[in-house]
């Protein structure tokens, strides 16, 4: 956790507040984002979300890096840095576009992606778990649940495809 805060609506709990009065002789961080199943919950990535109003993709300082590095080496999960600006280029401005940096298991190149491109991506990790989730049978349901956010989903017959499957 930064000692400073540089934008305004970061989550500040009366936990962060008051760990950030404390002395240099401790520390803690957060994990922006872990991607799970929405059925058994594995975890399928880890993440860094950094806000970039000024197209800079400015990575974060070593230090910081080094615990999600640490967390995604022990579970080998991916790790990336997702770089969000935003409409009006204001901290709680809604999505515009995104930016994608795989870090691990190996550094890759900065990729634009369009809003689709990034949830097809973040579907086909929960469709490439989908053969060894604990719970199928529930996922299955959930996909198929009469909600209007459903109608989003953009790989709907890959899912159906591999939840089906008994074997
Ligand atoms: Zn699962």
């Amino acid at each position: 956790m930064a000692r400073n805060e540089i934008y305004r609506n970061v989550l500040k709990t009366a936990y962060s507040r008051w760990h950030r009065s404390l002395h240099n002789g401790i520390s803690y961080t957060d994990i922006d984002k872990i991607a799970q199943c929405p059925s058994c919950g594995k975890a399928l990535f880890i993440a860094d979300t950094i806000f970039n109003p000024n197209d800079t993709y400015k990575t974060k300082a070593f230090y910081t890096k080094k615990v999600y590095l640490e967390i995604s080496q022990a579970l080998k999960l991916p790790y990336f840095e997702i770089y969000y600006t935003t409409v009006g280029r204001a901290d709680d401005g809604d999505l515009e576009r995104l930016s994608v940096r795989l870090i691990y298991p190996k550094t890759g190149d900065l990729r634009h992606l369009s809003l689709a491109n990034w949830q097809h991506y973040l579907e086909h990790k929960v469709i490439e778990h989908a053969p060894i989730c604990q719970s199928k049978k529930y996922l299955l349901k959930r996909i198929n649940e009469n909600d209007d956010r459903n109608k989003t989903i953009l790989n709907k017959e890959k899912y159906v495809k591999v939840l089906s499957n008994r074997s």
